[in-house]
């Protein structure tokens, strides 16, 4: 890596981007990636710093084609060799899903790192310029290289695949699932630590398909799922109870879904432990293990849709997908 690190940033906004609205008092976009990197005192020490204007909406606003395009345009900043680290700024939302979609479908070993803020520009205690500061330092390290797409919030780095939002205002709004943490970035030193999360590669497909996420709470009917079913998911994944269990009407609903050649990945609403097959009984995920579903493992519901969606569009089959969940 050259002395001076070349660092891309791609503006996609969130919060980070955004101040108040004097006339509604919400927090609306406002800002670009180059007003946001120009503010942060120090920046330019870190590396040569380049910023792209890609987007800049709430990351809810952001649709399966944004991520297509969004993972396009990083896989060419890398080919064309022109960063030696790419931070990506993004609505806090969203991010752990758009993070773990370029860790699956962008191979390189360039640094990627999301980074966004919980705080808007304009809260006197603004957690984004140092933020973009941690992240720079990250995407310049060369220790950072060849560990897939990192998320840097508050100091802490973790994993696209272990991390998720655990928080909705606090601005250590991030934790990594089934720990330990990958990292941290104090006053611009980046230490990375041993443990490592496995990664998953898909060649990046031309569209995504529809999955849908069904949630198992009690009493709940097949009627989410009969929904999906007809506006098109070509898969889905179920949010279930524990360690990956559902009532008997989803249950009967998955065995159709299954029988009809929909995959059905198992994942639960716990947050730790992951999901796996352990009870027999109608709607225990070893049954479900036995109609023909997949376990999603450590995957939380919304990443094994983003999996599943990038398996179906890259043309996997029902082997190729249950490979894809280690
Ligand atoms: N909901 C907005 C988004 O995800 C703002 C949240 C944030 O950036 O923290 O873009």
């Amino acid at each position: 890596m050259p002395s001076r690190p070349r660092i891309h940033f791609v503006a996609t906004g969130g919060t980070i981007a955004m101040r108040i609205d004097q006339a509604t008092g919400g927090a609306v976009p406002a800002l670009s990636g180059a007003e946001l990197t120009e503010a942060v005192p120090g920046l330019q020490f870190v590396g040569q710093i380049d910023v792209e204007e890609f987007a800049n909406i709430p990351s809810e606003h952001m649709q399966p084609e944004f991520w297509l395009r969004l993972a396009r345009r990083i896989q060419d900043i890398v080919d064309q060799d022109s960063a030696d680290g790419v931070v990506v700024l993004h609505g806090t939302d969203i991010m752990e899903e758009t993070a773990f979609f370029l860790d699956v479908t962008v191979p390189t070993p360039v640094p990627i790192v999301f980074t966004g803020a919980m705080r808007s520009a304009s809260d006197p205690k603004a957690d984004g310029p140092s933020n973009i500061m941690d992240a720079a330092a990250v995407a310049a390290s060369a220790d950072a290289r060849d560990r897939g797409v990192v998320i840097v919030m508050h100091g802490d780095i973790h994993s696209a695949r272990r991390v998720t939002k655990i928080d909705t205002s606090a601005v250590d709004a991030f934790e990594s699932i089934m720990p330990p943490d990958l990292g941290k970035v104090r006053s611009g030193l980046v230490e990375f630590s041993a443990a490592w999360s496995p990664r998953v590669h898909v060649p990046l497909p031309e569209q995504l398909p529809r999955v849908d996420i069904i949630y198992m709470y009690s009493g709940v009917d097949d009627f989410a799922l009969r929904a999906a079913l007809e506006r098109g998911a070509t898969g889905l994944v179920i949010a279930g109870v524990g360690a990956g269990n559902v009532n008997q009407a989803l249950f009967q609903g998955i065995n159709e879904a299954l029988a009809a050649g929909i995959p059905v990945v198992i994942s639960s609403r716990v947050p730790y432990g992951g999901a796996q097959p352990l009870y027999s009984y109608a709607g225990g995920g070893m049954a479900l293990r036995r109609a023909g579903a997949i376990f999603a493992r450590d995957l939380n519901p919304q990443k094994a849709r983003v999996l599943l969606m990038v398996g179906l569009g890259a043309g996997y089959d029902r082997q190729g997908l249950e490979g894809l969940f280690v």
